[in-house]
């Protein structure tokens, strides 16, 4: 048994081991593209992979539950101090494991069970913990969605006050998952303050943009935000809430012991090492060069006949909408065509979506992990050329082959962890 302790993964298990290997080759072979995915540096995956996992301490840092916390204190102690400086909020809590606990939290700190969210339409690019009837936040409260314009694509702020006022909504939710446009958080505000509403901001997409000041910052705006740590910020997967001091202690008690146990002290010291990369002035070199890589996409295609919806992408993503260039071709279709070639992306609903979510008309395609890759313009511009070849003839062999290839030398030639 001692021994089993110490004995390498490759021994004790050969298939899990077998497995990681396989997704971290797949990770280098094939150009990840999927819009909330990234790729983390080797230090937050030590971090990650740390004897932190073994260690409870529920509670907050000098306040705990157990013995023995003193250097889980210390790792996220760093990892508030890093976030606060970060992102400039008053009160930081890194503890949620992912972005639908820090939801659920802000939830639980400012409603009650059958209250009112107003939040965006899946379907228009919202999030399942906004309310989605499958979500636990779809049953306990009451929800009504706003639109985009369906013209336009951006988000119909007309459309959400006047169903602001109609509503009376608790809280309005802002931010979403598949929205290439800026966010006005203080027309959403402005909402919110003619009702006495909360305002929930979730940036989870764009968490590092706001960061690196590339995307307007919903801090000391918004009453509540929260965030992921995995997406367009490299440290690991989790979730952070950012509020003011005034509803500091809602918080702390709505994540724990509200919503979740034990902190996952690993992930913890994964954000904090992450944060502390995030705080380098290259970070914000990175996250301008994210934004324009996906404006290079957004060029080519458009340039190629696709539409997208809104016509461009101020963010991280661009969501293309097959409907008008490509009326055959489904999401699903568009992403298996991508998939064979090694250009991850997901199918997506598009605003007005009559086929169904497992089907879609629309792809996502986002920018943060060729960019980590050390994608620029140029390699962004022959791979838009390459992702429209594709769709032009996903079913032509000879493009599937030529494409595959130029894929494979380019993830060759910008690796992501390099070696075996
Ligand atoms: C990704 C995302 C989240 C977080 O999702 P988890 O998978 O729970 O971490 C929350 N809100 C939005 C808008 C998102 O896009």
């Amino acid at each position: 048994m001692t021994s089993e302790l110490t004995d390498p993964l490759q021994e004790t298990d050969p298939q899990v081991r077998a497995a990681l290997d396989d997704e971290r080759a797949r990770q280098e072979s094939t150009l990840g593209m999927i819009a909330s995915e990234n790729h983390v540096s080797e230090a937050v995956l030590e971090a990650q992979g740390s004897v932190l996992t073994n260690k409870y301490a529920e509670g907050y840092p000098g306040s705990r539950y157990y013995g023995g916390c003193e250097y889980a204190d210390e790792v996220e102690r760093l990892a508030i101090e890093r976030a606060t400086e970060l992102w400039g909020a008053e009160h930081v809590n890194v503890q949620p494991h992912s972005g639908t606990q820090a939801n659920m939290a802000v939830y639980f700190a400012a409603l009650d069970p059958g209250d009112r969210i107003l939040s965006l339409n899946l379907t228009h690019g919202g999030h399942l913990s906004h309310g989605h009837h499958v979500n636990f936040s779809g049953q306990l409260y009451e929800v009504e969605q706003y639109d985009v314009d369906p013209d336009s694509g951006y988000i119909d702020y007309e459309g959400l006050r006047r169903m602001t006022e109609e509503f009376e909504p608790d809280v309005i939710v802002s931010g979403f998952s598949a929205y290439p446009r800026e966010v006005d958080f203080e027309r959403v505000q402005a909402a919110a303050d003619d009702v006495g509403a909360f305002h929930l901001a979730d940036i989870a997409h764009i968490t590092g943009l706001v960061a690196a000041g590339v995307h307007a910052s919903p801090v000391g705006v918004a009453d509540f935000v929260t965030g992921s740590t995995h997406k367009t910020v490299r440290a690991g997967r989790g979730g952070i809430i950012m509020t003011e001091e005034e509803h500091a202690d809602a918080v702390d008690t709505a994540v724990f012991p509200g919503g979740q146990g034990g902190p996952l002290m690993h992930n913890v010291a994964g954000k904090a090492v992450g944060f502390k990369e995030a705080l380098q002035p290259a970070f914000v070199d990175y996250a301008e060069q994210v934004v324009s890589n996906a404006k290079t996409l957004a060029g080519v295609l458009r340039e190629r006949g696709f539409s997208l919806v809104s016509g461009g992408t101020d963010t991280h993503l661009v969501l293309v909408d097959l409907r008008d260039s490509h009326p055959a071709l489904t999401g699903a279709d568009a992403e298996a065509a991508l998939d064979e070639v090694g250009v991850v992306v997901n199918k997506n609903t598009v605003p007005g979506e009559t086929r169904s979510p497992f089907v879609t008309s629309g792809v996502r395609i986002g920018t943060p992990g060729i960019t980590t890759r050390g994608f620029g313009e140029s390699e962004t511009e022959r791979l838009a050329e390459l992702v429209a070849d594709v769709l032009d003839a996903p079913d032509d062999e000879a493009t599937i082959d030529r494409v595959g290839e130029e894929v494979d030398a380019l993830c060759a030639d910008y690796p992501v962890y390099g070696g075996a």
